[in-house]
């Protein structure tokens, strides 16, 4: 890779965008370099499961020749990105990380995939995920795990591992995720980049490919705040095809990111999601950041969420209730794979053999939990008291919310573990997720960024920002101002502490 590449892949997508404005350099060479970037060090990576080089090429080719003569671009045209394989696109095949969907190729894309294209963002491909977004590692992807590119033995985290692990190997300097209990947020803390779960129904989810759809939210991700917040603005807004989204104007998140400030702001510590069972080293580090955090003048508050105890409990009965429900339309006669279709048996023998090997362990274990918790007799039991706690835990959020402006917490209770280690223990694997779930429940919104390496593994760790429905922007408020207040200890990006790939 020439020098000159080298520099390109490690800019913001912020920087690109204006070099591209300013006719500095070509979207062909960008998006060139980080499909150079891509073949170099994807072999080893694995963030992706589909490359889309020659579209992307054409459509980079197409944005060159539309700012020489004139048009007028978005603010990211011609910067490339990364999108997790749950989001449908027109043409490109779309497959959720899962044998079932092996092969099919959708007829539109998704409201988000839209925005992008019409704001000249360059789609590099499609990147590697737990099958249907279920998981904490991209161990339980049809197509083989994704590895960290901070060691390539451990996991990427989940299930928007190939999202994260893209940004921080610098295939993409943006991406997209999907977030139900999260799967952006906890990927974006052991990979040492940013990502964002907007408010719930702040982002639409048609062509979302469905996990359990009053959880689900789609979100950008990238290495800086500011980057996150240009990508959200992008993506976000009212979408007239979800029925559950939000028709109100997108807080202003860039002028958050900006602004950078958090002088006077109450920031509450949850003591729910703090201190047992979280890794000593992300423990300093999140302490430390609450010292930053003062040290700008900020007011740190204590807050209690005692139902939050509760929640992975919740989460573990809504989920899988209504992924069983979302999950029986792939049937092998819609979409995908079809098996044993051989004219001697019947609709439902082809359904229940294309099921058996289309879905992998972890979706077949969910489906079954999902269907016992709904079934009569046991509806009221698990699911309606699941549904009851979840209530509880959004008046947790709205008592909170009095005490302080934003709410934070380690985004994860470790570092990257190893590729093997959790993946035949379901319960070890769901708890990863203990800090991220309250928000989804709730539907508020949540960012996590990096704020250091651990001093035992040298890997690193994700604080989160939690904030009240449709107030996004103070996250990028107080993340950016965390984040420049980290730069100027440092020096440098914590990514340039990353072993090279
Ligand atoms: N790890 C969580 C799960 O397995 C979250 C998944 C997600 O956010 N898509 O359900």
């Amino acid at each position: 890779m020439s020098t000159a590449d080298a520099d390109l892949i490690r800019q913001s997508a912020n920087v690109l965008a204006a070099a591209i404005a300013a006719g500095e350099v070509s979207a062909v060479e960008v998006t060139k370099a980080h499909l150079d970037r891509i073949d170099a060090v994807d072999e080893r990576v694995h963030a992706f499961l589909q490359v889309t080089a020659e579209q992307a090429l054409a459509h980079a080719a197409d944005i060159d020749a539309r700012r020489l003569s004139g048009a007028a671009l978005g603010p990211l045209a011609g910067v490339p990105i990364a999108c997790k394989d749950v989001l449908t696109t027109k043409g490109i095949p779309t497959t959720c990380g899962s044998g079932i969907l092996r092969g099919w190729i959708p007829a539109y894309d998704a409201t988000v995939v839209e925005r992008l294209r019409a704001a000249d963002i360059v789609l590099l491909g499609k990147t590697n995920m737990d099958e249907f977004a279920m998981g904490s590692s991209t161990e339980h992807s049809a197509y083989g795990p994704t590895h960290n590119p901070w060691d390539l033995t451990r996991i990427p985290g989940g299930s928007g591992g190939g999202s994260a692990a893209a940004l921080a190997a610098y295939e993409a300097p943006l991406a997209i995720g999907s977030d139900t209990g999260g799967s952006i947020r906890q990927p974006a803390a052991v990979t040492g980049t940013v990502g964002m779960k907007p408010t719930y129904g702040a982002v639409s989810r048609f062509g979302l490919v469905a996990l359990a759809s009053s959880l689900d939210q789609a979100g950008p991700c990238a290495r800086t705040v500011l980057d996150t917040a240009l990508l959200h603005a992008v993506i976000a807004g009212h979408d007239p095809r979800d029925s559950t989204s939000i028709n109100a104007p997108v807080p202003d998140v860039v002028a958050a990111a900006r602004k950078a400030d958090v002088r006077g702001l109450r920031i509450g510590l949850i003591r729910e999601l703090n201190g047992d069972g979280y890794q000593a080293g992300v423990r300093s580090r999140f302490e430390e950041a609450v010292g930053t955090l003062t040290d700008l003048g900020a007011q740190i508050v204590d807050v209690q969420c005692p139902n939050f105890t509760y929640a992975l409990g919740a989460y573990y009965l809504i989920l899988p209730s209504e992924a069983s429900s979302n999950l029986a339309r792939f049937d092998g006669m819609r979409y995908g794979l079809r098996v044993g279709d051989d004219g001697a048996r019947t609709v439902e023998q082809v359904m229940s053999l294309t099921r058996e090997a289309g879905f992998g362990a972890e979706v077949k274990r969910r489906i079954m939990l999902g269907t016992y918790a709904l079934s009569s007799g046991y509806y009221d039991a698990y699911y309606g008291q699941a549904q009851k706690v979840r209530t509880l835990i959004s008046r947790d959020f709205a008592a909170a919310f009095e005490q302080a402006d934003v709410l934070i917490s380690p985004t994860a209770p470790t570092t990257a573990f190893t590729i093997g280690e959790k993946v035949d223990d379901p319960l070890a694997m769901y708890l990863n997720d203990i800090a991220t779930i309250p928000v989804n429940l709730a539907g508020n919104a949540a960012m996590s960024l990096p704020i250091g390496l651990a001093p035992e593994d040298g890997l690193p760790v994700g604080l989160q920002i939690m904030a009240p429905p449709m107030a996004d922007e103070r996250c990028y408020l107080v993340g950016a101002a965390l984040e420049s207040a980290l730069l100027d200890r440092w020096g440098h990006p914590l990514l340039d502490e990353a072993p090279q790939l």
